[in-house]
């Protein structure tokens, strides 16, 4: 029974967890916060997650009831993210496989958060939305896309703003500038209200994924939808999706908020699918890549 432990720590969330063999044994994670308005820049991120990341390591050992010598191999999150914290997470990843004599397995963040939404989700070929708003910087207090998702409740008013699709790609650009753009006029004429501008945000960019989804869906006649990635939390994305799914007779699987934001859990899952597949990372290949694709990774472990 293959137990793997996985590291996070692309972004402003570091984490550790353990798998074996499909069971979620621990889940630990710690999440650098600013002050409000304020984004987290590499080198504090960085900092914070050096200080975190040997007592997160200890607390998701001991909460799964697992010894060092119990563990078959150390995940880590190779990239895509920010230079400094992933740098960190990386080093203590190495240190502790060459420690333990385990081997290391390097993981594309992105392919982490697929793998456990794969996990929970139990659908046997889903099609896979990731939606993350990892430079989304609007204000941080607590999370810009949750304060945007809670004042969007209020909202009623739909303002036109810019709706970029085409065929399979959907454009953010100039959204958020449109935005700025009309902000002080719309308010001070009454036109809309904060909430309004957070409604219309919501909608516009939801509309967006969900569109091209469904295209998606059409295309490869998937039955099932699987939602990943931090803004899978967000309800109104959710219901959207599940809107255009049931339209469609085909199922969004559930998703778990838990596992949806950044999570060592994650990349243990993703790991332990590698590990099988006999997928390791050599210690003189296991550097990190904060530009790291998706489908850079050949995925050997499925078919
Ligand atoms: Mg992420």
């Amino acid at each position: 029974m293959p137990t793997v432990l996985g590291l996070e720590g692309s972004a402003n969330k570091v984490g550790a967890g353990v798998v074996r063999d499909g069971v979620i044994l621990s889940n630990r994670r710690a999440t650098y916060v600013t002050p409000p308005g304020h984004g987290f820049a590499p080198g504090p991120t960085g900092r914070h997650h050096r200080g975190a990341v040997l007592g997160l390591v200890a607390a998701a050992l001991s909460d799964a009831g697992t010894r060092p010598r119990d563990l078959d191999a150390v995940a880590f999150t190779r990239g895509p993210g920010m230079g400094a914290p992933l740098a960190v997470v990386a080093v203590v990843a190495r240190t502790l496989a060459q420690l333990w004599g385990v081997p290391l397995v390097g993981v594309n963040h992105c392919v982490g958060h697929i793998e456990m939404g794969r996990l929970l989700g139990r659908a046997p070929d889903p099609l896979v939305l990731y939606v993350s708003g990892g430079n989304t910087q609007i204000s941080n207090d607590p999370s810009p896309g949750y304060n945007i998702e809670q004042l969007a409740k209020s909202g009623h008013r739909l303002l036109d703003l810019p709706y970029v699709v085409k065929g399979l790609d959907v454009s953010f650009a100039g959204l958020l500038s449109h935005l700025q753009a009309i902000t002080p006029k719309v308010l001070a004429t009454g036109e809309a209200t904060p909430e309004d501008l957070c409604f219309s945000l919501q909608e516009t960019a939801f509309a967006m994924l969900t569109e091209v989804t469904e295209r998606a869906m059409a295309l490869t006649r998937a039955r099932h939808l699987l939602l990943v990635g931090g803004v899978a939390c967000n309800l109104r994305l959710q219901e959207m999706l599940q809107d255009m799914c049931r339209a469609r007779g085909a199922e969004l699987c559930p998703t778990d908020h838990r596992f949806c934001v950044d999570n060592g859990a994650m990349i243990a899952q993703a790991g332990w699918e590698m590990l099988r597949a006999g997928q390791v990372t050599e210690l003189d290949q296991s550097g990190i890549t904060q530009r790291f694709r998706t489908d850079e990774v050949e995925v050997t472990w499925r078919d």
